[in-house]
Parts: C-alpha cells; sequence; structure tokens
C-alpha cells in the first residue's frame, strides 16, 4: 500500500512503525474472512483491511480521531485472526495499538463511556480494588436483565459475568520450592483478575511446576501485564505495569522463563521488547523478558509429564484462545498435552474465530459479545464434550456464561491428571 507520511511525521517511532505495517498490505482482503466482526455484520469497515484504510487515513493527515473511526476500531477484538491469514505479514496488531493511542489522545468519548472506561482501568488491573468490586456486584447480579431492559446493556454485561460466589482469597508474592531436585526455576505471573476470580488456575499451575521439580516465584512488585489498560489505548499507564513487571522479574536470579497462564497477558509480555523498544532505560530488559516469557502450556511440554494412575478419560473441548493460537502461535502443545495425558480432545469448529471475551470488549461492545459467545457455545455443544478447557480466563469466563457445561483452563486438567486435585467447575459439575 502507497502511503504519504511527511519526513516530519516519521521522525516519530511509532508513526515509522505504523508506516511500515501499511505498507505491507497489498489490500488483498483475505484477512476478511476470518475476521468475527466482518463475519457478523459484512461491514467492509468492520473488516481488517478497513480498518487499515481508516487507520491509514486518520494517521496519515494527522487528525483527531472522529465518531466514525472510533466505532469501528472500537468493534475491533485484537483477536488477531487476520495476522494469522494474512499473507504478506501485516502486523495488524501494532498498527491497531497505535490508533487505540491515537484515539485515546485525541478523541473525547460521551461522558458515560470515559466514566466506564476510566473505572474499569482504575479496578481491573488491582486485584484488591477488584475484589471489592466483586463483593459489591454479587448482590446486584439479579439486576442485569432489568438493566439490560431499561438500556443499561454494559452495566447488565459485568453483572453477568462477575461470578455467583464471593472472590478468593488470592496470592501474595512468596517462593513455591521444588519437589524433590530442583530442575528448573520459573517466575509466574499471577495475574490481576486470573488471580481474583478463579485462584484454582495458579493453584493447579504451582502444583503442576514444582511436582516436577520446578520451583516457581511470585516476585515482589509483580502485577498486572498492561494488556488490560493497553487495549483501551492507555498508553502511559500500559507501560508503567510493563515497567514494574520487568523490575521484578529481572531481579530475580537464575530464571528458565516467566510462566504465564492467561494467554492475553502473555502475548502482551511477549511484546514489551517492542513496546519498550524506545526507552533506553528498559529496552534491553524487555526483550530480554519477553524473551523468557512461555505460556504455561509451552513451558509443560518441556517437561517429562506422565498421567498418574486412573486418569479420567473425559471428552475435551479445547477452545484455543485468540491470544494463544493467533497473537503467539502456541496450537498444538496444549491438545497434544492433554491427548498424552489420556483425555480425548476435539477441536472446536470455526476455531479461528473468538468467543467475545477480548479483554474488556464483552464489556465495552456487548452485543457482538453475546452474539460471538452464542456461536461459540452453539459449536461446542454440538461436540457433546465432557468437559470445555482454555488457555484464558477471558474465555473460560465468556463461555462459561452461556453454557452449563463446566468450563476450566487447560492445566488444571494437566494438573488433575498428573496428580493433581480434581478442577473445582468439575467437582460441582
Ligand atoms: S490479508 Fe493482509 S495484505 Fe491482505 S488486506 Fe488483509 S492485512 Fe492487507
Ligand atoms: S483483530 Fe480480529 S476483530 Fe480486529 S480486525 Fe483483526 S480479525 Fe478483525
Amino acid at each position: 500500500m502507497q502511503t504519504n507520511f511527511t519526513l516530519a511525521q516519521l521522525a516519530d517511532p511509532d508513526v515509522a512503525a505504523s508506516e511500515k505495517i501499511l505498507r505491507a498490505c497489498v489490500h488483498c482482503g483475505f484477512c476478511t474472512a476470518t475476521c468475527p466482526t466482518y463475519v457478523l455484520d459484512g461491514n467492509e469497515l468492520d473488516s481488517p483491511r478497513g480498518r487499515i484504510y481508516l487507520i491509514k487515513d486518520m494517521l496519515e493527515h494527522d487528525r483527531p480521531a472522529t465518531a466514525d473511526v472510533v466505532l469501528h476500531i472500537d468493534r475491533c477484538l485484537s483477536c488477531l485472526a487476520c495476522m494469522t491469514t494474512c499473507p504478506s505479514g501485516v502486523h495488524y496488531m501494532h498498527l491497531v495499538d497505535h490508533a487505540r493511542v491515537h484515539i485515546q489522545n485525541t478523541y473525547e468519548r460521551p461522558p458515560f463511556e470515559r466514566l466506564l472506561r476510566a473505572a474499569l482501568a482504575w479496578l481491573l488491573p488491582y486485584p484488591q480494588r477488584f475484589r471489592l468490586a466483586l463483593l459489591a456486584a454479587l448482590p446486584a447480579k439479579p439486576l442485569a436483565p432489568l438493566l439490560d431492559a431499561i438500556g443499561l446493556k454494559r452495566l447488565a454485561a459485568m453483572l453477568r459475568l462477575a461470578p455467583w460466589r464471593g472472590p478468593r482469597r488470592r496470592l501474595g508474592p512468596q517462593i513455591f520450592p521444588a519437589a524433590g531436585a530442583r530442575n528448573g526455576r520459573v517466575a509466574l505471573l499471577a495475574g490481576c483478575v486470573n488471580d481474583v476470580l478463579a485462584p484454582q488456575i495458579n493453584a493447579a499451575t504451582i502444583a503442576v511446576l514444582t511436582r516436577h521439580g520446578i520451583e516457581v516465584v511470585l516476585a515482589k512488585g509483580a502485577g498486572c501485564c498492561g494488556s488490560l489498560v493497553h487495549h483501551m489505548g492507555h498508553d502511559g499507564e500500559a507501560l508503567a505495569q510493563a515497567r514494574a513487571n520487568i523490575d521484578a522479574w529481572t531481579a530475580l536470579e537464575n530464571l528458565d522463563a516467566v510462566v504465564i497462564n492467561t494467554s492475553g497477558c502473555g502475548t502482551t509480555v511477549k511484546d514489551y521488547g517492542f513496546m519498550l523498544r524506545t526507552d533506553p532505560a528498559y529496552a534491553e530488559r524487555a526483550a530480554r523478558i519477553s524473551g523468557l516469557a512461555r505460556d504455561i502450556s509451552e513451558y509443560l511440554a518441556t517437561l517429562p509429564l506422565e498421567p498418574a494412575e486412573g486418569t479420567p478419560q473425559l471428552t475435551v473441548a479445547y477452545h484455543s484462545a485468540c491470544s494463544l493460537q493467533h497473537g503467539q502461535r502456541v496450537n498444538r502443545q496444549p491438545k497434544e498435552l492433554l491427548a498424552k495425558l489420556g483425555f480425548v480432545v476435539k477441536d472446536v469448529p470455526d476455531g479461528h474465530l473468538c468467543c467475545g471475551s477480548a479483554g474488556t470488549y464483552n464489556i465495552l461492545q456487548p452485543d457482538f459479545a453475546r452474539r460471538l459467545r452464542e456461536r461459540k457455545v452453539g459449536t461446542i455443544e454440538r461436540l457433546r464434550p465432557d468437559v470445555i478447557a482454555a488457555g484464558n480466563i477471558g474465555c473460560i469466563t465468556q463461555i462459561a456464561a452461556g453454557t452449563k457445561l463446566p468450563a476450566v483452563h487447560t492445566v488444571e486438567l494437566i494438573d488433575w491428571a498428573t496428580g493433581g486435585a480434581c478442577p473445582p467447575a468439575l467437582r460441582a459439575s
């Protein structure tokens, strides 16, 4: 694609990076077929190619974002299916991230929208605040249909996603020693939403790693990876959260990996090197941390896991989270691990399409998110599985809100099948 940026514009490293991405696009439109929003509404402006044109026009003319541009960029899930499909290697993720920062800096959203986004950015990355918000949401959950009926769909979506039980106590910074001889040492990103909504995921991760001789460190000072605010265009906050994690993890010695069990976070941590490339104080360390980042399934695939006695012969519908399959290109390992441990693994048809979770998308775009969930749940239920497995808390929460089937993290099944505890969602079903 031909571009017309001035030399002065290209002096900005973010503009220069976006210009390079735009030039790679040959407008072939292959990406439209796999874009969930285009599949839903057939609008070219809700396709990757349409969005690329909108972003090009906005950045090239260096103009403030318009309501129309914001509408179509906001509808993008950042699922990155377009990156998997694109034959020209267009790095849509970096382009849309830049567009979101431009929108945040140049567009004044309506007051309620501003308030909602500010509240999400203030709450979600901070587990103590998020815990209190969940406690407050608990008695209000039955009001979700009423809020829907009077048009407050986003508040209704938030209540629907909140669990019916109170949040659990989270894990603080500490070291979990390896059982027996130590064969490795990893830092675990305990996360923010993950740790409050589903602490059993971190418990299973720690249990399976330590049982296989891996010491697990929850580093002091590590917190949210930054992706929740990054996807809202809050650049400064996202980079501050990334820097805090880099400080925390680079202070640890002899790390083999930074293990992440929420694939949305993993995609962001693997991108720290790019996000901080122009910061002389962090560029080198950020790249080092990105190089150490591993999804839990990638790391477990390097260990000699064996099924324990009496491994359950369950049929698992494996939902491949977009951030794992498109963002990190990790497809094989979770399914191979489950199959090796005795589960019957079924791929979900149309598995390249997002379930509609996408960070805060299911709150900010409730209609698109609901339609994507219904589609995903329909394809899963037709497989008649005993359980749904995914590698991302967002997908697990989103899908579980639309089905009676138990939905668990892949690592919960792996831990169980190698001698750990049965996942709570399976005990309850
Ligand atoms: S598939 Fe790639 S090159 Fe083709 S229109 Fe989409 S982004 Fe551009
Ligand atoms: S990231 Fe997903 S929703 Fe956004 S343009 Fe690409 S395929 Fe479409």
